[in-house]
């Protein structure tokens, strides 16, 4: 089996899918890894690391061409597709559940798609969940960028010229980002609170030393099965608005991290809680790229709102190429075991994490929402 690393194209991005230290140990399991010169330049890794790790280094057309597995961060572009061979397997962040319709090369070329977003969240697949590497490198780098733009300073300084307070942040959505924002933002000595619809991400938020805002939601069950929080009513969700604008009000940051898989974000932070903030203060919103927890976010840029500085990065985990890059290898290299056969691909779709993960298989088996996407009968999407 032949695995392939493209350089990543799209606008912005600077992570590479496999590292050397990855492609060094799937070259010791037997398969053979072929990387598109340059591919890990952008994230410090050279073509030469490449080489010493036993990769082949090729060109982009070739790359395509000679795949079995075609490992990438992003989605493949629209051109790429046609260049890949059919009976190719694809893993990556594919946006299955944001973007569905694109996928539609995948089905009509007979390919096999894994993406990284649909792993399921069980113990086994803690080493290849990918979103939650990623979430931790956005959740840290949000506190620096804010910190950047911040014309304060996070810890409590007492000096012959007086007393200077601590920041005061406020992150809002206590799973992995937040959890990450937290503690960044801690260890620079701010002083820090969090709201989360799950009661139970209190307990990881004090454990952090930070303080966690409760809001009555009237005993609604806030939490699915897998973990992640449920879209609320209305007039729940207006309750957590009302206490977050109040809050919002006396801090110097807000970090947004909020988010409902494959469904627009839940808005946190309206209009006017924005104008209520005071000048010189900052927002960062991690779901930017999912509608926005803010309503004034402008995706993928920066704005002065009323003397507020309101974020929208859409890609942050790019900005840490390194180490981004780094974690999504192995998180990669950890599902490359699943089907890796002694150096032969072998795929067992009975295999929980890859049915979870699947998104087609040789064109069939097609994931209900990309199925919807394309028009398809039922019938050959893959039961749920
Ligand atoms: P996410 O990115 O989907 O959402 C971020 C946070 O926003 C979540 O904590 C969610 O509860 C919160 N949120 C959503 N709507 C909200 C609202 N209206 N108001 C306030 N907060 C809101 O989630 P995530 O960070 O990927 O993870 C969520 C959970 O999954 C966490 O409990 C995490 O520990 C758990 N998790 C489990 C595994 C595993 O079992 N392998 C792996 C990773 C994460």
């Amino acid at each position: 089996m032949r695995i392939a690393v493209p350089l990543e194209r799209q606008a912005g991005e600077a992570r590479v899918a496999l590292v050397p230290e990855s492609v060094k140990k799937l070259v010791a399991s037997g398969v053979e890894v072929a990387v598109e010169a340059g591919a890990g330049a952008k994230a410090g890794f050279l073509d030469q690391d490449y080489e010493a790790a036993g990769a082949k280094l090729t060109d982009h057309a070739s790359l395509l061409q000679g795949a079995d597995v075609l490992t990438c961060v992003n989605r493949p572009e629209p051109d790429d597709f046609k260049k890949i061979k059919t009976g190719t397997v694809i893993i990556g962040f594919l946006k299955p559940l944001d973007e569905p319709a694109a996928l539609e090369p995948v089905v009509s070329k007979g390919l096999t798609a894994f993406a990284m977003e649909l792993i399921p969240r069980t113990t086994r697949a803690q080493s290849m969940d990918a979103l939650s590497s990623m979430a931790t490198v956005a959740g840290y780098k949000a506190v620096i960028i804010a910190a950047d733009h911040l014309p304060r300073m996070f810890p409590l300084l007492m000096t012959a010229a007086g007393t200077v307070p601590p920041a005061k942040v406020l992150v809002l959505g206590a799973g992995v980002a937040g959890l990450q924002a937290i503690a960044t933002a801690r260890r620079l000595g701010a002083v820090v609170e969090a709201y989360d619809v799950r009661a139970a991400a209190g307990q990881d938020v004090k454990s952090l030393g930070a303080k966690f805002l409760e809001v009555d939601l009237g005993g609604i069950e806030t939490q699915d099965t897998g973990g992640y929080a449920k879209e609320l009513s209305e007039e729940a969700l207006q309750r957590g608005r009302d206490m977050v604008a109040k809050r919002a009000a006396q801090s110097d940051i807000v970090i947004t991290t909020a988010q409902i898989p494959g469904r627009r974000a839940p808005l946190m932070l309206p209009e006017a809680a924005v104008a209520a903030m005071r000048p010189g203060s900052i927002i960062v919103d991690l779901a930017a790229s999912t509608g926005g927890n803010c309503a004034v976010t402008r995706p993928g840029e920066t704005i002065d709102y009323k003397g507020v500085t309101v974020m929208g990065p859409l890609n942050l985990p790019a900005t840490v190429a390194a180490n981004a890059s780094q974690l999504y290898s192995r998180n990669l290299t950890s599902f490359l075991a699943l089907i890796n056969d002694k150096g032969n691909l072998k795929i067992d779709l009975a295999d929980d994490i890859l049915k979870g993960a699947c998104v087609a298989y040789q064109g069939g088996n097609v994931h209900p929402k990309v199925a919807a996407a394309l028009g398809q009968p039922a019938s050959q999407a893959k039961e749920s």
